[in-house]
């Protein structure tokens, strides 16, 4: 039988909602990473404090947990923010609904503002650490106003995680403070049990250039750094994405054809996925450029995902209408995947033929909710 998706995908119209949704539930920040475009100390015009105090209510993250069961096609969830998730009172009753759901739920955090035993009993599939640095002074370059003290607690926690067998992906956002530290990222990703070792150059902009990864940590990244890192890898056993990321650092010297060719990909994210801000603003995909509308006014999200406005952007996709952040697409993996599924049913319809195929969209209508 034809997945949902991927006849939808077929067909330019999706047969069934989302299968996960990336929610926001605050702005606020226990830490101020030099990269980040919201709480950054480099910024040209910082936040207005307003803004960053806004959280998601409790009660308006459990009504969307309801609007979405009532969908019936997710299946995970990603509990974040422009700020902290751990910092919001409520969060472990956020866990707590989300789970009752038997989602799988996933929360991008620094860990710094976590009960971290609660955490770690919660029932949460998968953490996406945002670790930036392995040694004290690389950590507390990139978190400027926290100390070797944090330093040492995030390994603490950790190695609590790694012991519950909590599974913790770590997040390295490479910048001037972090490039020399590529190898022994690994290396600490193994001795703290990670999953995987994720590496993602810095995406800079509005003052925050200003601790871009340097020309001369580029050429060595590219030359030494990440070949160290691949064969460490492969000794140690870690998995990482060090492929696509030596993809983003000889897209950064210049050597064009080595970016991410989403034109070549596609994007199925309009199909699959949906982020929702903390002013309950929808979000086609990670980038906050593709705006779909608003929850803010009492819409439905069913209503948004099926109506007209959705649909624009998914068609404009398709045509290779992209927009200017597609270059540097944070779902860039994601969608090489579905492309890879898309490709083999499409191969898979021409054997079948244009009938059988029809038949088969007709009879996976009928058995969706
Ligand atoms: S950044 Fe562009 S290509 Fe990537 S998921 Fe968003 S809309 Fe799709």
């Amino acid at each position: 039988m034809t997945d949902p998706v991927i006849a939808g995908l077929l067909d330019g119209r999706p047969r069934i909602g989302p299968r996960t949704v990336h929610i926001d539930v605050t702005n606020a920040c226990n830490a101020a990473c030099v990269t980040c475009w919201d709480h950054s100390p480099l910024l040209d015009t910082p936040r207005p404090i307003t803004w960053k105090r806004r959280r998601l209510a409790a009660d308006r993250f459990f009504a969307l947990v309801d609007e979405l069961a009532a969908l019936g096609s997710v299946r995970a969830i990603v509990i974040s923010g422009m700020g902290e998730p751990l910092v919001h009172p409520d969060v472990y009753d956020f866990i707590a609904a989300v789970k009752a759901q038997g989602w799988h739920l996933t929360i991008i955090t620094n860990l710094i503002a976590a009960d971290i035993d609660r955490l770690a009993q919660s029932g949460v599939d998968q953490l996406l650490v945002g670790v930036q640095g392995v040694t004290p002074a690389s950590y507390t370059a990139f978190h400027p106003g926290w100390t070797e003290a944090d330093f040492f607690r995030l390994c603490q926690y950790l190695r609590v995680l790694g012991e519950e067998g909590v599974r913790c992906r770590h997040v390295q956002v490479i910048n001037r403070d972090l490039a020399w530290e590529v190898v022994e990222m690994v290396r600490f990703g193994q001795l703290f049990r990670a999953d995987r070792v994720n590496y993602k150059l810095a995406s800079l902009a509005e003052g925050t250039e200003a601790c871009i990864a340097t020309p001369l940590q580029l050429a060595w990244l590219a030359a030494e750094g990440i070949p160290q890192a691949r064969a460490l890898a492969a000794e140690l056993g870690v998995p990482t994405n060090l492929d696509l990321f030596a993809r983003q650092v000889d897209a950064a010297l210049g050597r064009p054809q080595a970016t991410t060719p989403i034109e070549e990909v596609g994007c199925a994210m309009g199909y699959v996925y949906s982020r929702i801000t903390v002013d309950q603003d929808v979000l086609f995909c990670c980038n906050t450029e593709v705006h779909v509308g608003t929850l803010a006014d009492g819409a439905r999200f069913a209503d948004l995902w099926y109506g007209p406005a959705w649909q624009a952007l998914r068609d404009r996709l398709a045509a290779g209408d992209y927009f200017e952040g597609c270059a540097r697409c944070g779902k860039f993996e994601q969608n090489v995947k579905w492309a890879e599924r898309l490709g083999a049913q499409r191969l898979g319809a021409q054997r079948l033929g244009a009938d059988r195929l029809e038949a088969e969209r007709q009879r996976t209508e009928r058995a969706l909710p």
